[in-house]
């Protein structure tokens, strides 16, 4: 009977289970409160934008930029978006928050793109979860962000990792067509790093491929590493697919890296992730470089 079950739960509950409950309250109501935070840092305009620029191996010029999203919670501080974006996920604000990132970098890129200040085959590269990558509106919303910002869907490209894309790979392949249609383009994020199914990745309209920081790390001490890394950008080149190495952080990554024929780096030796301003500073420092 129901009464009795429920006495054996509370006696139960008094000596082994209570441990576990307590744990699990406790992660239930950070997560609740997370949630709450992240309400209130998106009313409370608490999310800024970094925009890190993309660098021409061979010539060094700005290809474009990877826009990521920044928190400054008022007494917690900076919030890393590895910490906050899982749980977005999981609570499905990263919708919301998704759109806004969208809608700010495309506004805010094309006001540099006019001014002449990035290159007009220039990429504005946006980051996109896997809940936004497979939310049935996501042509509906790049349409619309793309339209009220004036960007070019060719200054648009996103950036879904390998696991995202496994998912569903069928219905990923439909999603991407007709995106790449309106003439959006593709990276693929952290390659290496999930589990890389060779086979598909010819059959994805992938522009882009980025190889993962932790494979780039340990150049040019580990040889698995580099061997790893040439050989990718040789099967990417052969597949047409522009490769970018993440997490520059070493000339003698670069010098390995341009051996190899890598397109572009991204990464602290050429720059930090920069807000606007910095990137305005940035970009017109590099112009000058060149003018000399
Ligand atoms: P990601 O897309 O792979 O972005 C690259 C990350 O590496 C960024 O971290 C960047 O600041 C960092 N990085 C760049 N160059 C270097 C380097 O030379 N050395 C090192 N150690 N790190 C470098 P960040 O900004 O903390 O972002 C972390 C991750 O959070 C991103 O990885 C991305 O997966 C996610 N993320 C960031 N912004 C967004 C966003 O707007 N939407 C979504 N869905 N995810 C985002
Ligand atoms: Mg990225
Ligand atoms: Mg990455
Ligand atoms: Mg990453």
């Amino acid at each position: 009977n129901a009464d009795l079950a429920m006495y054996r739960a509370k006696e139960l509950g008094r000596n082994n289970v209570q441990f576990f409950s307590e744990d699990m309250n406790r992660s239930i109501l950070e997560h609740l409160s997370w949630e709450q935070e992240i309400n209130d840092a998106l009313t409370a305009n608490q999310f800024t934008l970094a925009y890190q620029p993309k660098i021409s191996l061979r010539d060094y010029h700005t290809t474009g930029v990877e826009a990521l999203i920044r928190w400054h919670h008022p007494e917690k501080g900076f919030v890393s978006p590895d910490r906050f974006i899982p749980v977005a996920e999981e609570t499905g604000q990263i919708l919301a928050i998704g759109r806004w990132v969208l809608e700010r970098s495309c506004t805010e890129m094309r006001a540099l793109l006019q001014s002449g200040a990035l290159p007009e085959n220039a990429r504005i590269a946006v980051n996109l979860s896997a809940r936004q990558f497979a939310a049935p509106d996501l042509e509906t919303v790049i349409s619309q962000v793309l339209q009220e910002s004036g960007l070019s869907p060719s200054n648009l490209e996103l950036e879904i990792t390998e696991s995202t894309l496994m998912l569903d790979v069928e219905s990923a392949i439909a999603t991407m067509a007709s995106l790449q249609a309106i003439g959006v383009r593709f990276a693929i994020d952290d390659f290496g790093t999930g589990y890389s199914s060779l086979a598909y990745l010819k059959r994805l309209p992938i522009e882009v491929l980025k190889v993962d920081r932790s494979f780039v790390l340990d150049i040019p001490d580990d040889t698995n590493d580099m061997a790893i890394t040439a050989a990718v950008i040789a099967m990417a080149h052969k597949l047409g697919i522009i490769v970018v190495a993440e997490g520059v952080e070493s000339e003698d990554q670069v010098n390995f890296l341009r051996n190899n024929l890598c397109d572009e780096g991204q990464g602290y030796l050429f720059s930090r992730p920069l807000t606007l301003q910095q990137l305005q500073l940035f970009l017109r420092e590099a112009q000058t470089a060149t003018l000399k």
